[in-house]
Formats: structure tokens, C-alpha cells, sequence
């Protein structure tokens, strides 16, 4: 293939797979919502998470997006120097989201800021998002792609708190957020927290926790407990699915975190909801990929 037909290649796959990771949930959050809906008790909450799964079910045979709410689209990039199409990357994953647009269908949730007018291809000044990270001596592209509805990104915080506020700071920061924006967010949710310096260093870390495989800790053990302690917490304020009511509010509680000045606390909260659309995709520099969050597909 010669460059051009590998980047038409490399956009077909991704529109594919955004099309894909739109329709069907990932293999640990399906795992998750059938391990919370055995163990809720109350009928309503138990019709909820049957309902949840009915719409999986239709979702995969009708070939339609699993929520009418297929977001912006957001993508992670991972991608080593030496990676062929590095600097056709960010173009084609505009062109992937304009064909999946049209395709999957997708909702068309691209509005121009200030002139307020939709775009409707879901593209537009700065969407979709793509971060990077250049990863040094390497061939191979990953990329987490990220549906965020307008729902689970309502609850979005970041501040920064002063030093004497400690962990116990970030903790109530967490909890308020949970308990007067959590419902919005068609639970159970994910919650991923992010503490470093500065609002934009915890806000860009607390949605990289969200790209984290569910039953992930974080590394230090520290923060690892209070991963535990803190989903103890959300479950207790008792949203169940959809905020309805029952035992869990949460499929899982991830921190990531960075050094920090050692006067400010920097923490942010981001939310994924039940229908927590991401997919983690790794091509080889021949464009190979393997996909490790959803099993069986072929693009
Ligand atoms: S919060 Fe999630 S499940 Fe609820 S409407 Fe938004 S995208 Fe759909």
C-alpha cells in the first residue's frame, strides 16, 4: 500500500470502530452491569438493569447506537515517533468521525461555539478532541476512543484546593459533586478523579481514569485505598441505576495522579455513565490492530 491507501485504510478502521464502539458496550462494563444487577434486590432497580440490557441486546440486532446520545467524540492518542502515518493521525480521525456520522448513525452533537450553529458532522472547531502522547523509540499507534455524552460530562469539576485541605479535601470535593451532579449522569457510574497542581493537569487526568480498564487500581497503594474508600462512599449516598435508588451508584472509582507544588492541591472529577462508550484500538506499523476492550470484532 502506498501512503495514501494506508491512511484511507486507517480511516476506515477507526470509522468502523467508532461505529462499533457506538452499538456495543465494552466487554468489562457489560461484565460490571451484569455483576451490580444480581446483586440489587429492589424490583425497580432490578427491571432497570433488565432494560439496560433489552437495549444492548436491540442495539446489536437492529445496528443502532446503544444511547441517542452518541457524544463528542474524544480520542487519546499514544502514538511512537516512528509510527508511518504520525502526522496523517489527527486528520484522519476527523475524516473517521465524518464517515461514522453518516454510517453508524451518529447524533450529531458538534455546535459551533458563539455562532451556535451544528455542524452536523460532528466535527468543528477543535472536535473532535484528540490529546497526545509521542511515545519515544516506538512503531505502534494506540489510541482510546471516547464517546462523551452530554449527560455524564454535566458533572465535570475541577478546582484547586488549598494544602491544609489534604486528602480529606478531595474527598468532600468528590462526595459533593457525586451527591448534587451524580444523578445526572445515568448511573451506576464511573468516576475518575484526578489530583496534580493546576485545574487543567487533575481535570485532563481525571478523564484519562475513565480510559482505565474496570478492576484497575492505581499503582500507589495509598491511592489505591482511597480508590476503595471513596466508591464505599458513592455507593452509600445509594443513587442505584439511573439514580432510581438502590445498593451501587458506582461500577468503579478511579484516581490518577501526578507530583504536585507542594501549596496546591489540584483535583478533578469526571464522570462515565452505565453506557460508558470507549475502546482502546493498537495499530502496528503496518496497520495490524488489536482491539482489547471489546472481544470478536473485525472492522
Ligand atoms: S448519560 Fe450516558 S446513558 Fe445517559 S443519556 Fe447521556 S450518554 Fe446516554
Amino acid at each position: 500500500m502506498n501512503k495514501q491507501e494506508q491512511v484511507q485504510q486507517m480511516t476506515t478502521y477507526m470509522a468502523n470502530f467508532v461505529s462499533h464502539i457506538a452499538k456495543v458496550l465494552p466487554d468489562d462494563i457489560i461484565k460490571k452491569l451484569d455483576e451490580l444487577g444480581a446483586q440489587e434486590d429492589a424490583p425497580l432497580s432490578k427491571v432497570i438493569y433488565e432494560t439496560m440490557k433489552r437495549n444492548q441486546k436491540l442495539a446489536k440486532e437492529l445496528n443502532r447506537p446503544s444511547c441517542q446520545d452518541t457524544g463528542v467524540l474524544q480520542f487519546w492518542v499514544k502514538c511512537g515517533v516512528d509510527f508511518p502515518l504520525i502526522g496523517e493521525v489527527e486528520g484522519l480521525l476527523k475524516e473517521a468521525v465524518v464517515k461514522s456520522t453518516f454510517e453508524a448513525p451518529l447524533r450529531h452533537n458538534s455546535v459551533e461555539t458563539f455562532d451556535e450553529f451544528n455542524t452536523g458532522l460532528n466535527v468543528g472547531k477543535g472536535t473532535p478532541t484528540v490529546w497526545w502522547d509521542i511515545i519515544p523509540n516506538s512503531d505502534k499507534c494506540e489510541i482510546y476512543a471516547y464517546m462523551a455524552g452530554g449527560g455524564c460530562t454535566l458533572p465535570g469539576k475541577a478546582m484547586v484546593l488549598m494544602p491544609g485541605a489534604g486528602y480529606e479535601g478531595v474527598t468532600k470535593f468528590v462526595m459533593d459533586v457525586m451527591t448534587s451532579y451524580g444523578i445526572n449522569a445515568c448511573p451506576p457510574l464511573l468516576v475518575g478523579v484526578g489530583v496534580a497542581t493546576s485545574v487543567e493537569t487533575a481535570a485532563l487526568l481525571s478523564k484519562k481514569a475513565l480510559m482505565r480498564p474496570l478492576g484497575s487500581h492505581n499503582e500507589n497503594e495509598r491511592a489505591a485505598y482511597m480508590e476503595k474508600l471513596l466508591e464505599d462512599g458513592i455507593n452509600s449516598i445509594g443513587l442505584g441505576p439511573q439514580g432510581m435508588g438502590g445498593k451501587y451508584s458506582v461500577m468503579g472509582v478511579h484516581i490518577e495522579n501526578t507530583a504536585r507544588h507542594p501549596s496546591a492541591i489540584g483535583v478533578a472529577v469526571n464522570v462515565g455513565c452505565w453506557s460508558h462508550r470507549r475502546g482502546h484500538i493498537i495499530f502496528d506499523k503496518d496497520l495490524n490492530y488489536t482491539i482489547d476492550t471489546h472481544s470478536g470484532v473485525t472492522l
